[in-house]
């Protein structure tokens, strides 16, 4: 059973007081967080009133007092909101985002909010001005990214679920690097009302947990229309946490990608550990079809000038003048502008905008955003033409363990690579999950991903599930 799970049957019984819990996670988070750098700041008195209060009167509501880190790209009302960066440094947020809302509305409480690449572009949390998320497993290595302190502070047990944003694998990435489950939800599922934007054709909030069951809890609660995001959908949410309870594996079809599994640059544990995986859902009854899908290859190309090409447009807004940063001395508005910015955003951030700034100019704007655009309906069209012969497609979630810090962080391209097998999923607008699969020689963790049609979180949960039981990870100790 999942940490959440647990803690709503302790609450519910009384078996542990919410104060009692909260002083006891204030203590770990004193101890570890200093070392894993996963919260950029903690709400230690706001929790401990709220837990107080629940001690006098609980309304017994589905997340009573549950704590839930929030990337520190998501509005809650009156707290600080920096996107990991310098630009926003001090920025208040007016409201709180309707992810934020709902899941306080069912009772949840925030220890505080999470360290992150700044404007959520990164695969590894190491382009932040505060400083890398240590992975709680190995504290040398990065805990991966964009959402590397959503997925840190749940591992080291300094939340017990945390919400991350997903616009080419933020989630799902360091859920497989940090050994936790992450949900990256369908383009529409969740609103993203108060919600940063980064690429707003891909971004999409969505879980982080022990567990498919403790993400359905989350997904209970966060997912459905929203009149203040016109891009959410008006479609039912079904019952997630009915559908685990059901779950099994024998008679689904999963497809594999040829063009995934003969990909090079794959660390060669993860290519054994993804087909154990397979050899073991076999056994459970479900069948593995391989799938051709000769797209996918072409998606970090694809998805480096669509993201780009959003980011730049989406941070025009960040110009010294509404929001966050100004600069001190300037000659004219223009200067303004300029020094703002310049000093503002970090190298990476500076990168992605020029890159999409020259991707949507005049005369390459067909050769690469349209270009980009035709062949990302392509991968689109594959993925939905195989989801009529399978159930689910399997892959891994990454092509390597948790790297060590520093070791990519001068190389973009390297990085930028590590994204080949989650970018095509936002591309296509479709949910994924990341669930633990095994480790490798070092102990870290290694991470198989199941993509499902749009709208299926609750399918593509339940099939976790099933998978988490096949009992083929472990989770051990943590260095903090
Ligand atoms: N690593 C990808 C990037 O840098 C994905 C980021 C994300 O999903 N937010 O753009």
């Amino acid at each position: 059973m999942g940490r959440l799970a647990k803690l709503r049957e302790d609450f519910g019984s009384k078996k542990i007081g919410f104060k009692e819990y909260y002083e006891a996670l204030f203590k770990r988070i004193h101890i570890r967080n200093p070392k894993l750098n996963a919260y950029l700041e903690v709400f230690e008195e706001d929790c401990l009133q709220k837990a107080e209060a629940l001690d006098q009167k609980s309304e017994k509501r589905s997340l009573e007092g549950i704590p839930i880190g929030v990337k520190d790209i998501i509005s809650i009302q009156g707290k600080e909101l920096n996107a990991s960066s310098k630009i926003l440094k001090s920025y208040k947020a007016p409201r709180s985002a309707t992810v934020t809302e709902r899941l306080q509305r069912d009772g949840a409480i925030f220890p505080g909010r999470c360290n992150c690449d700044e404007f959520a572009m990164g695969s590894s949390n190491e382009n932040t001005p505060f400083g890398p998320v240590k992975n709680p497993i190995k504290l040398e290595r990065t805990a991966g990214g964009s959402s590397g302190g959503s997925a840190a502070a749940v591992r080291a047990d300094l939340c017990v679920a945390s919400l991350g944003t997903d616009t080419g694998g933020s989630i799902r990435l360091p859920a497989a690097f940090c050994g936790i489950t992450g949900l990256r939800t369908t383009y529409g599922r969740v609103s993203r009302s108060g919600v940063i934007a980064f690429a707003s054709s891909l971004d999409q909030v969505g879980p982080f947990a022990d567990d498919a069951m403790d993400c359905a809890y989350i997904m209970q609660s966060i997912a459905g229309r929203d009149s203040r995001d016109a891009t959410s959908m008006n479609i039912p949410v079904p019952d997630y946490v009915a559908a685990i309870k059901s779950a099994n594996l024998k008679g689904k079809k999963i497809g594999i990608p040829d063009e995934f599994f003969s990909m090079q640059g794959t660390q060669k544990e993860v290519a054994e550990a993804s087909q154990t995986f397979i050899d073991a859902v076999k056994r459970e009854g479900a069948s593995v079809e391989k799938l051709s899908m000769p797209h996918l290859p072409y998606g970090i190309a694809v998805y480096y000038v669509v993201a780009t090409a959003e980011a730049a447009s989406n941070l025009a807004r960040y110009d010294g003048i509404r929001y966050g940063h100004r600069a001190k001395d300037f000659k004219n508005l223009k200067d303004l502008i300029m020094q703002s910015r310049s000093e503002g955003f970090g190298s990476e951030v500076k990168r992605r905008i020029m890159l999409g700034t020259f991707a949507l100019s005049s005369g390459y704007y067909d050769a690469y955003y349209s270009k980009a655009q035709l062949v990302r309906s392509k991968i689109q069209k594959e993925f939905l033409d195989a989801f009529k012969k399978v159930d689910f497609i399997f892959c891994p979630t990454c092509p390597t363990t948790a790297f060590k810090i520093g070791e990519k962080v001068n190389d973009p391209l390297a990085m930028y690579l590590l994204d080949i097998f989650t970018v095509t999923v936002n591309l296509a607008g479709l949910p994924g999950v990341s669930i633990p699969i095994g480790k490798d020689a070092l102990g870290l963790p290694i991470g198989g991903q199941l993509i499902g049609n749009p709208f299926s979180e609750d399918q593509i949960l339940a099939a976790a599930a099933a998978c988490e039981r096949l009992g083929l990870y472990e989770s051990g100790a943590i260095e903090c």
